[in-house]
């Protein structure tokens, strides 16, 4: 379902990515684990578009990210075309960014009703279910400021999920939860996995990886340094970055 081939990213002089090859297939966890500045918010960012490449290609299903393809040509999407294209990839970041003037129920259908063009009631009706699918029925009426950052971060996913995507990115979903509310978070994530949505999830959280993830990918200075079963990366890292990262988590 995706395929980075050779990803470089680079900001101004300094190269962040350094040549990342990736491929998921549809249906597969793939967890991304890597110390702080190892890149890989900015890999996700370039997945969904809202980084350009510096050199390589990322496919989504069978789009070019962030190119629209005539014959063998490829044309760089529009704003408003990337921004369309971006909607059809799921994202979940660190923080909750829900519209705090909107309740619940506004916050999940905006995206379809608006970029999608569904109905407002199907929308709702498609919203309640998945609220519930999140463990948060009947709280459609609550706005963000009511709610946990457990709860408002499982509205966020309901909101990624409501747009049908085949992929959902997740940037650190649960790091900046209380202790207490990181459970109820990856339960719904776990539920996510088991129904089949594909998924790239950059977290530190080593069990949810070990329990989930199909293969967990240990990056390091822009490129992925190991990748493989959990058993093997987590249990019997061969690379020195992952044992000493590993070590210091554990
Ligand atoms: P963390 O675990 O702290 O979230 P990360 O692995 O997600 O780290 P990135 O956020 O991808 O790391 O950042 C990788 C490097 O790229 C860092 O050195 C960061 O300073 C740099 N970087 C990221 N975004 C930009 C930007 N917009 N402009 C300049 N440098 C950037
Ligand atoms: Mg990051």
């Amino acid at each position: 379902l995706v395929r980075a081939e050779n990803v470089h990213k680079s900001f101004g002089l300094i190269e962040v990515l350094k040549g990342i090859n990736l491929e998921v297939n549809s249906g597969e966890v793939v967890c991304l684990l890597g110390a702080s500045g190892s890149g890989k918010s900015t890999f996700l960012r370039c997945i969904n578009h809202l980084e350009t490449l510096s050199n390589g290609r990322i496919w989504v299903g069978d789009k070019v990210v962030g190119y629209r393809q005539d014959g063998d040509r490829l044309y760089e999407l529009s704003d408003k075309e990337a921004a369309k294209q971006r909607r059809s990839i799921g994202m979940v970041f660190q923080r909750f960014n829900l519209f705090p003037h909107m309740t619940v129920l506004e916050n999940i259908i905006e995206g379809p009703v608006l970029v999608n063009r569904v109905k407002t009631a199907e929308a709702k009706r498609h919203a309640s279910e998945l609220l519930a699918r999140v463990g948060l029925e009947g709280r459609e009426h609550s706005y963000p400021r009511q709610l946990s950052g457990g709860q408002q971060q499982r509205v966020a996913i309901a909101r990624a999920l409501a747009m049908k995507p085949e992929l959902i990115l997740f940037d650190e979903p649960t790091s900046a939860l209380d202790p207490e509310l990181v459970g109820e978070v990856l339960d719904v994530m776990k539920d996510l996995a088991k129904s089949g949505l594909t998924m790239i999830v950059v977290t530190h959280e080593i069990g949810f990886a070990k329990e989930v993830a199909d293969r967990v990918a240990f990056m390091h200075g822009g490129e992925i340094v190991e990748i493989g079963p959990p058993a093997e990366v987590l249990g019997n890292p061969q690379h020195d970055r992952t044992k000493a990262f590993l070590s210091r988590v554990f």
